[in-house]
């Protein structure tokens, strides 16, 4: 499912003395099946923009279009948009109420009209690829289990429903280190296994250089650059200037090159960072 953005603007608080753009005129598109990065410092616009493309915000101007269609126009059916694009918002086991496991991930399918068999299947699936075992987890209560095993079942909730495009916005923000590169190495597998458009939402360059194939880079409201992780560090002043700290190689590289050395972009590795 492609992702077209056209010449859009978001206001918030609009005739207010508070008022502020919170997006200024961003056009982008995302091909089918790409796996972004969407990155920039805190009040850059990155959750403003995610919520447009579900339908939660409706833009000042400018138009979405998913597969060709508008979702910004009046006649859009924003339940379908929902169901294709899979939203995971920040500390999404907050929002975990059922008794069990299995009923938590289940509640979304079960509102799709789904037979049991099938939502059985999904909630497997979803499991499976959140590392929980399904027989040793689905029976039990979700306010047992750690911060990041809560994590994974709020996750797998949406997984279930099987949308299209996931969005999962700062999925690591508040976990230790091993949570953290446990749940990046789940959604790299999830890429793989459901074939879906993604959407990582981070300010962590290192996250996101490791998985994304593709960054976006969003300062006050507009995105500034973009590309894979390799174009987008050689852009290591840009990325200082607004804040973001870029992985050690770059710096390296600059180094290199105020001292005259003419290093070509394409020796630059994320891996060697
Ligand atoms: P990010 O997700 O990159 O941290 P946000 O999209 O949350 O950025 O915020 C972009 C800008 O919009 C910031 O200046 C922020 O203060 C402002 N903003 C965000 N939410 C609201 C809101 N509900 N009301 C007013 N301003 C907001």
């Amino acid at each position: 499912m492609s992702i077209k953005i056209e010449n859009l603007t978001y206001k918030y608080m609009i005739g207010t003395p508070f008022e502020k753009t919170a997006l200024n005129d961003v056009s982008l598109e995302i091909k089918k099946g790409e796996f972004i990065g969407l990155i920039g410092h805190t009040g850059s616009g990155k959750s403003t923009l995610i919520q447009q493309l579900n339908g939660l915000l409706k833009p000042t101007s400018g138009e979405i279009y998913i597969d060709g269609e508008s979702i910004t126009s009046k006649g859009a059916n924003l339940k379908q948009i929902r169901q294709k694009v899979g939203l995971v918002f920040q500390y999404p086991e907050h929002q975990l109420f059922e008794e069990t496991v299995y009923k938590d991930i289940a509640f979304g399918p079960k509102n799709l009209g789904l037979t049991d068999d099938e939502i059985e299947k999904r909630i497997k699936r979803a499991m499976k690829v959140v590392s929980l075992d399904y027989d040793k987890y689905k029976d039990r209560s979700p306010f047992d289990l750690s911060g990041g095993q809560r994590r994974r079942v709020a996750i797998a909730g949406v997984l279930a429903m099987e949308p299209e495009v996931l969005i999962l916005d700062e999925p690591t923000a508040g976990l230790d280190p091993r949570g953290r590169d446990e749940i990046l190495y789940e959604i790299k597998n999830l890429h793989k296994e459901y074939k879906m458009t993604i959407i990582l939402v981070s300010h962590s360059m290192e996250d996101v250089a490791k998985l994304a194939d593709r960054l976006i880079v969003m300062y006050k409201g507009k995105n500034i650059l973009s590309g894979t992780p390799k174009e987008v560090f050689t852009h290591v002043e840009t990325l200082e200037n607004i804040g973001l700290a870029v992985p050690q190689v770059t710096y390296v590289v600059k180094r290199l090159r105020e001292k005259g050395f003419d290093i070509r972009e394409d020796v630059i590795t994320v891996d060697e960072a």
